[in-house]
C-alpha cells in the first residue's frame, strides 16, 4: 500500500485553540516525510466573533502572507497548498461565498459544527447534548451537510460525521440519510475528507466510519486526507490507518487540489 503523504487539514495558532506556528508545522510535515500540506484553519465567522474559534477578519491577510512567505522559502523541499475551513452556516451562505472569494485558495473545506446558533462539537457547549434528541441531531446535521455541498461555497466537506464526536449515536438507520448526501455530494462535485482527528477525540474513530465511508465510496465521491492538526505533533497522524480505512472501504486514489480544482490523483 501506498503511504498517504498529503495532509490538508491542519490549523495554527491564530484561531485561539490551536497551538504552533505555519513553520512548526512545515518542519513536522518534513519530518514525517510528506511531500504536500494544506493549511484549513478556520475562516472568521460573518455572523459574530469568537477568539477561541476563529482568527478575527483583520488576520486573514496575515494568515495568508504567512503562508505565501512559508510556500516559497521551501519551495525545494514539499509543496504547500493555501486552504481553508469554513463553517457552513444556514441562510449566510451569500456572506461566507463573499468572503471565501476574496482571496485564493487551493481548496476550501466545508464543515458543519453548527445546527442554529449551537456548536454541537465544541467543549464548551457539550452540556446541550443532555437535552438534546440525538436522532433528531443526526437528522439535522445531515440535512445541513447537503445544504452545504449544494451552496457550492466548498471544494471538500470536512469530517462528515463530527457529530458522533463525543459518542452520541443515533439508533435510526443511517444508510438512507447518508446514501441521500452522497448523491447530493456526487452531483455538487465535492469532495469527502477522510479525518484521523477522530481517533484524538472521546467518539476514538476516524471521521467518516468504515460504514459511512462505504457509501460515498458506492455514489464516486473522491477523497482527500487529513489530520485537522491543532499542534504541530498531529500533523499526518494515523494516515497508515486512514490509508487502510479507505481502501478497505474501495478507495484506490485520492485527489491532489491546486486552485480550487482537482489537479491530479495520486494512487493510494
Ligand atoms: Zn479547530
Ligand atoms: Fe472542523
Ligand atoms: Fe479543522
Ligand atoms: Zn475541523
Amino acid at each position: 500500500m501506498n503511504a498517504v503523504r498529503h495532509d490538508y487539514h491542519m490549523h495554527t495558532k491564530r484561531c485561539g485553540h490551536a497551538t504552533g506556528e505555519v513553520e512548526e508545522y512545515v518542519a513536522e510535515a518534513k519530518l514525517k516525510g510528506l511531500a504536500e500540506i494544506g493549511f484549513s484553519d478556520h475562516l472568521p465567522f460573518v455572523t459574530h466573533r469568537d477568539p477561541q474559534y476563529t482568527m478575527d477578519m483583520p488576520e486573514l491577510p496575515e494568515y495568508h502572507r504567512d503562508i505565501e512567505k512559508a510556500r516559497s522559502r521551501h519551495a525545494n523541499s514539499i509543496s504547500i497548498k493555501i486552504g481553508i475551513e469554513a463553517d457552513y452556516m444556514e441562510g449566510k451562505t451569500d456572506e461566507i461565498a463573499k468572503l471565501v472569494a476574496a482571496y485564493p485558495y487551493d481548496f476550501v473545506i466545508g464543515s458543519v459544527h453548527f445546527i442554529k446558533s449551537w456548536a454541537f462539537d465544541d467543549p464548551r457547549e457539550q452540556d446541550k447534548w443532555k437535552n438534546a434528541d440525538v436522532d433528531q441531531v443526526y437528522r439535522r446535521y445531515y440535512d445541513l451537510l447537503q445544504q452545504a455541498a449544494r451552496s457550492r461555497v466548498y471544494d471538500i466537506m470536512g469530517h462528515v460525521d463530527l457529530v458522533k464526536k463525543f459518542g452520541h449515536r443515533s439508533s435510526q438507520d443511517l444508510h438512507v440519510l447518508v446514501d441521500d448526501t452522497a448523491r447530493v455530494f456526487r452531483s455538487s462535485g465535492v469532495a469527502i475528507e477522510i479525518n484521523t482527528s477522530g481517533l484524538r477525540k472521546p467518539v476514538k474513530e476516524i471521521y467518516p466510519e468504515i460504514s459511512v465511508l462505504r457509501i460515498y465510496r458506492k455514489h464516486g465521491v473522491p477523497i482527500v486526507f487529513g489530520s485537522d492538526a491543532h499542534a504541530p505533533g498531529d500533523v499526518g497522524a494515523d494516515f497508515a490507518a486512514a490509508a487502510e480505512l479507505a481502501r478497505e472501504a474501495g478507495y484506490r486514489e485520492y485527489c491532489v487540489y491546486a486552485k480550487r480544482k482537482v489537479e491530479r490523483t495520486v494512487p493510494l
